[in-house]
C-alpha cells in the first residue's frame, strides 16, 4: 500500500521508517482538525502492526481488509459512549481487561481511541497505568484534535504524529485526480476549507454532478453492459467542444478506476485498466485537428472492443 495522505512528508517518514525496521510503537497520538486525514493515517498504522505480508501494510490480505471494513476482532475502537459526551473511566478500565486477552487471529491487538481528547484526567490517569506498562503484543492509537487536552505524563508515552494541510495546488491536483469534480470547484472548496481535504471534499459533495461527469457514469454503466449504441448516445451533447472531450476522458479514467477499486476483480479489472491505459493516446489526439465526431465513435469502438 502507498501511503494514503498527501504533504505531511515528516509523518510518513516517522511511520514508514517504523513499519520498516519494525518497531511501531506502544502508543501513538495523532493529531490535527478533523479532516486532515487521522481516521486514515490510523487505519493505515492498524494495518502495518497486523499485516503478515513482508511488504507491511499489503492491503489485500485477509487482515488488510476487515481493518478497512472495519471488522477485524482484534481492532477495537473506543469512543465516547452514546450521548455522552466524554470517554469514561469505566471505559478505560474495559479497555485494560481487553488489552489483556490474546489476539484472535493476528499477532498484535490494537485499540483505537477516538475523541481522546474527551477523556478527563481521571479517565486519562486509567490510561496511563497501562500506558506505563503495556501489555505485550499491543498497540494504541490516540486521535485527537490537539495534544493540548493530555496530561504531559500521557504524552510522554507517546509518539506524536501532528497532521497539517497540504499547500492549495498539492490539495488540488490530488482532488482533482481522486474525484470527478472539476479543477475550479475543487479549488474554491478548498480556498473555503482552508486547504483540508475532507471539509473541501463535504462542500463539493453538496454540488451537483457536472453534465459531463454524469455522463461519463453513464457510459461506464453501459460500457459494462456491452452496449456500444447506449455509449454514443451518452457522447452525443458533448462533440461540439474539445474541452469537453477532454473534460469527459478525465471523468471517465476516474469512473474506470472507481470501478476496479470498487466492484471488479479478475478479467474484468484487467479490462478496465487496459481500456484506462488506451485512454492517454486518445487524449492526445484532440490536440490535433480531429473531427470530434469522429473521435468520440472511436472512443466508443475502442472501449467496447477491449471490453468484449
Ligand atoms: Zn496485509
Amino acid at each position: 500500500m502507498i501511503f494514503p495522505l498527501i504533504a505531511n512528508e515528516k509523518i510518513k517518514d516517522i511511520t514508514l521508517n517504523a513499519i520498516k525496521e519494525n518497531r511501531l510503537p506502544h502508543a501513538v497520538l495523532i493529531e490535527g482538525d478533523v479532516g486532515t486525514g487521522r481516521h486514515t493515517l490510523a487505519n493505515f498504522i492498524a494495518k502495518a502492526a497486523l499485516c503478515k505480508e513482508a511488504h507491511k501494510p499489503c492491503g489485500v490480505c485477509k487482515d488488510c481488509d476487515l481493518i478497512q471494513k472495519g471488522g477485524h476482532p482484534d481492532v477495537l475502537t473506543v469512543t465516547p459512549e452514546d450521548k455522552k459526551k466524554n470517554i469514561g473511566v469505566n471505559q478505560i478500565r474495559q479497555l485494560k481487561t481487553e488489552a489483556y486477552i490474546k489476539p484472535h487471529q493476528a499477532k498484535k491487538r490494537v485499540f483505537i481511541i477516538d475523541f481522546a481528547d474527551t477523556m478527563n484526567a481521571q479517565s486519562q490517569n486509567a490510561l496511563l497505568k497501562i500506558l506505563e506498562e503495556p501489555p505485550a503484543q499491543v498497540m494504541f492509537i490516540l486521535i485527537a484534535e490537539s495534544k493540548a487536552a493530555f496530561l504531559d505524563t500521557i504524552i510522554s508515552r507517546c509518539v506524536i504524529l501532528t497532521l497539517t494541510t497540504p499547500e492549495l495546488n498539492v490539495a488540488a491536483s490530488w482532488l482533482s485526480e481522486n474525484s470527478s469534480y472539476n479543477r475550479e470547484d475543487i479549488k474554491s472548496a478548498l480556498i473555503d476549507a482552508r486547504c483540508n481535504i475532507g471539509k473541501a471534499k463535504k462542500i463539493l459533495s453538496g454540488k451537483p454532478q457536472s453534465k459531463i461527469s454524469a455522463a461519463a457514469e453513464e457510459f461506464i454503466g453501459f460500457l459494462l453492459r456491452g452496449d456500444g449504441y447506449a455509449c454514443l448516445n451518452v457522447c452525443a451533447g458533448l462533440e461540439r467542444s474539445r474541452v469537453d472531450a477532454d473534460r469527459f476522458v478525465k471523468e471517465l479514467k476516474y469512473y474506470i478506476v472507481t470501478q476496479i477499486k470498487n466492484n471488479h476483480k479478475g478479467v474484468q479489472a484487467k479490462k478496465l485498466a487496459l481500456l484506462y491505459s488506451t485512454l492517454p493516446q486518445l487524449e492526445k489526439s484532440l490536440n490535433t485537428n480531429i473531427n470530434l465526431g469522429l473521435w468520440f465513435s472511436n472512443l466508443v469502438a475502442t472501449a467496447v472492443k477491449i471490453m468484449k
